[in-house]
């Protein structure tokens, strides 16, 4: 590898820019970092030599010349994406562009508990790699979103509502210290929502909630453009606002959270209810008369065909949902709203309208243009996986960076 006499911190700042900003030129760069264009000149030619960035086609012209655009070299690193849910596991492998080597996804075993369900996982992951060729060391980061409550700063799944055998579980030092790289976990609402600012469908809004609609519901929070993340770094349980008292029993022990009215599981309970008391022909045809084939996207299909049960059961649902966004709209002003998750996939276009009308009805803040945009995410599966890797990528990148640039300072000082 070739010598950097330059200021490392102030290459690796740039290089960092680059791949935020995905592709830019020189001129801009030196805009961003505050540096000359001399210098800017210099850490370039640096990091094109070192196999860092490439030359990417050209900018727009601001009268001159048009500029020559610089990104992050196509191919550069590996990074595993994992979005750990309650009943599925989707795994990603990306550079650190971004762009997708491999993906998988199995079930995640996390009703088995925490040593099957994180054995289970490295086995996937050990087999990814395998079918890639990856060795240990060639990975630079794993990024893991997980839907339990997980404590950031030691990524360890505090508790899992749904899953009573998930105390304390040390997910990312489990990790660390098999795969000896950097390592992330958080909620997978707030990995889904990272997906969707890179993504997705969020454009310029600074003020932006993340709802996740799956197995459970949770939330992320973006106010200024930065995640908040609470006291204790588990704000956005937005799947355990009670919206009805008397409800049904929730897994976390209080009533008639959102959670037990809206999520997938509380989807197909109602709609076995439909089924049993003979309500819906269309379901019990489609379910193959055993109820425990029905799914959410059975329910989509049945609405679409025009049953009737299964209509009223989703627009319940939308205005349930509604509901438990007004509470949120009031408290905090967003200009946009993404429902994602895998409810929100199936059935959420058909949802939207009584969503939207619910809001339209019952919350304060009203008013043309200011009026808070409420969308469906149009975002895969794979692309939360992909979210994950957002966690790690920057130490990932800064790591291999300061590996192939100066190796020896490193050990001697
Ligand atoms: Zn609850």
């Amino acid at each position: 590898m070739p010598k950097m006499p330059l200021s490392p911190l102030h290459t690796l700042h740039s290089l960092q820019v680059v791949r935020a900003e995905g592709s830019i030129s020189r001129a801009h760069l030196a805009e961003k970092t505050g540096h000359s264009p001399f210098l800017i000149s210099k850490i370039c030619d640096k990091l094109l030599a070192a196999g860092f960035v490439s030359e990417a086609g050209q900018g727009d012209s601001t009268g001159g010349r048009r500029p020559t655009l610089l990104s992050l070299k196509p191919g550069l690193g590996r990074l595993l994406g994992i979005h750990l849910g309650t009943v599925n596991v989707r795994i990603a492998m990306t550079d650190f562009r971004g762009e997708l080597i491999e993906y998988a996804k199995a079930e995640s075993h996390c009703n088995l508990g925490p040593e099957v369900a994180m054995q289970h996982l490295i086995d996937l992951v050990d087999q990814m790699l395998k079918k890639t060729g990856v060795s240990y060391s060639e990975l630079d980061g794993i990024g893991i979103g997980a839907s339990g409550v997980v404590e950031r700063n030691t990524g360890t799944t505090l508790f899992w509502p749904k899953l009573p055998l998930w105390i304390n579980v040390p997910v990312r030092k489990i990790f660390e210290e098999r795969y000896k790289t950097v390592v992330e976990v958080e909620d997978t609402s707030r990995t889904q929502a990272f997906a969707e600012y890179r993504l997705g469908g969020v454009d310029s809004a600074k003020h932006f909630v993340y709802v996740a609609v799956g197995a459970g519901i949770g939330a992320a929070l973006f106010f200024n453009g930065q995640l908040y993340s609470g006291g204790a770094g588990f704000a956005g349980e937005f799947g355990h606002m009670s919206i009805s008292e008397t409800g049904p029993l929730c897994s976390c022990g209080n009533r008639g959270c959102l959670e037990t009215i809206v999520s997938a599981a509380a989807l197909i309970r109602k709609a076995r209810h439909g089924i049993s008391g003979g309500l819906s022909n269309a379901l019990m045809k489609m379910s193959l008369g055993n109820s425990a084939n029905l799914s959410v996207e059975m329910l989509a299909q049945a609405a679409r065909d025009g049953d009737r049960f299964s209509l009223r059961l989703l627009a319940e649902t939308g205005t349930q949902l509604g509901r438990g966004l007004v509470g949120l709209i009031n408290l905090l002003n967003p200009e946009l709203i993404v429902i994602g998750g895998g409810v929100a996939s199936a059935i959420g276009e058909l949802i939207l309208p009584e969503i939207e009308r619910t809001v339209r009805e019952r919350a304060m803040i009203q008013g043309g243009d200011k009026q808070v945009r409420i969308q469906i995410s149009k975002l895969q599966e794979r692309d939360w996986a992909v979210g994950a890797t957002l966690l790690v990528v920057e130490r990932a990148l800064a790591k291999s960076f300061t590996e192939k640039t100066e190796p020896k300072k490193r050990a001697a000082s």
